[in-house]
């Protein structure tokens, strides 16, 4: 059970870090709270 929780946290901490994979700042035109950039594989603006 131990092992189990520690394989769950550890894939929360990669998806989390390959969430912000693409990242290369926030726009400033970001709403609060929120990070808007450019993901260069899509072309495309998103926010997270
Ligand atoms: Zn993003």
């Amino acid at each position: 059970m131990r092992l189990y929780v520690a394989v769950l946290a550890l894939a929360s901490l990669l998806s989390a870090s390959l969430a912000h994979a693409h990242g290369g700042g926030c726009r400033k035109s970001s709403p609060p709270g929120q990070c808007c950039h450019m993901q260069s594989s899509t072309g495309q603006v998103h926010c997270h």
